[in-house]
């Protein structure tokens, strides 16, 4: 079997889907995309695509490093992208020949049904609570909402109230009948960073995710040492020689690569053992679309330390197009008491509707992160 053709579909929301072709009429489905840097993602998938194009699909460990380290310059969160998308479609190519899931391929299953939670709130913590009793009354018991709007490096005490406000109204209406994680989202700086997570301590957020940024993970384990809140962080690291300095410092409770953006199935199955050997539990980050949520899945259920998976139906930056709309096995993919059982299909276990994709492919729209600035007119972190 040999490679013969790389495709991309630029789709609403703000996804990129992959299709990878072969001789014998075998194909695979990748989710290479970074948000809001979907074209340049794009031309490097055809860029390392190039270079595949005539070899056989299934020696896909082969390709990863050659993908990996046949360029002088690498890593980071485009080329890893590309490298995900890529790989994630190999591993879709050996499942469908082999007539098997992805996660038979990796050593078969450690657990029956995964759990996933749901996104609330949006990006200025809003309707929290309506939006809660919507999904319990659908058997979810876990969340995620952002921890706080704009926050300055030194910020003042009605920021930090308005943050817990959100949370205290949570626990009062529902007590401990959910769980909940606050996601900083790399907006709070470190002196921020210690009182915020000593005032919501009391709260007990299930965890903090990126309670400052990536690039100041030599924080993490100050801040760890200064609360019992779990503190997560992982989407914005691209491979495991990224994650080795992590979890050689610590600090780090729950870790959360992205298996559209940290090197695919291959980069991301090992990653999770890196974990494992540092006792830090797996949750792969994942507001993406159905491709990149097969990719998680079938990692999570090899992964014996994955504890949560998040998922992007009903995100608030699904405009024009929910989680499931390029997806024709719809059912596989139900959600019962908050999880989410094994894809039993082969390959990714995702069977995309390639009709709806070229279709919505026609217009998509280049998505954007919104760009917040600061009372004072300097830049904000989103
Ligand atoms: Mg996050």
């Amino acid at each position: 079997m040999r490679i013969t053709r790389l495709s991309t579909f630029r789709v609403a929301p703000r996804w990129m889907f992959l299709k990878v072709e072969t001789d014998e009429g075998l194909t695979g489905w990748g989710e290479p995309v970074l948000e809001g840097r979907a074209l340049t993602v794009e031309a490097a998938v055809h860029e390392l695509g190039q270079t595949l194009i005539g070899r056989d699909p299934m020696r896909i460990n082969d390709h990863w490093q050659s993908m990996y380290r046949h360029h002088f310059y690498r890593g980071g969160a485009v080329l890893m992208s590309a490298i995900a998308g890529i790989d994630q479609a190999l591993w879709d190519i050996k499942g469908k020949a082999l007539g098997v899931p992805v996660h038979e391929l990796l050593g078969g299953r450690v657990r029956d049904r995964m759990k996933v939670y749901s996104w609330v709130g949006g990006d200025r913590p809003a309707d929290v609570v309506e939006q809660i009793r919507r999904l319990v009354e659908g058997g979810f018991d876990t969340f995620k909402l952002n921890g706080c709007e704009e926050m300055a490096m030194v910020d003042s005490v009605r920021a930090v109230d308005r943050a817990l406000a959100v949370v205290d109204e949570v626990r009062r209406v529902f007590g401990t009948r959910i769980d909940f994680g606050l996601d900083f989202h790399g907006r709070v700086a470190l002196p921020m960073a210690r009182p915020l997570l000593r005032a919501l301590e009391p709260y007990r957020p299930l965890f903090v995710e990126e309670p400052v940024l990536a690039e100041q993970a030599e924080h993490y384990p100050a801040l760890a040492a200064a609360t019992a809140i779990p503190l997560a962080a992982g989407e914005r690291m691209y491979s495991r020689f990224e994650f080795k300095h992590v979890f050689q410092r610590g600090g780090i409770a729950i870790v959360q690569p992205d298996l559209s953006h940290a090197g695919g199935i291959t980069e991301c199955h090992k990653i999770a053992a890196m974990a494992e050997a540092h006792d830090v539990a797996l949750a792969p980050h994942c507001p993406l679309g159905p491709v990149a949520l097969a990719a998680c899945l079938q990692l999570d259920f090899v992964a014996w330390n994955a504890v949560l998976q998040e998922q992007s139906m009903g995100i608030h930056y699904n405009e024009g197009a929910e989680l499931l709309d390029y997806v024709s096995n719809r059912d596989d993919f139900r959600i019962e008491q908050g999880c989410i059982a094994a894809l039993p299909g082969p390959g990714l276990g995702v069977v995309i509707d390639e009709d709806r994709v070229r279709e919505a492919a026609a217009r998509a729209p280049d998505w954007h992160n919104p760009m917040w600035r600061h009372a004072d007119g300097s830049v904000a972190e989103w």
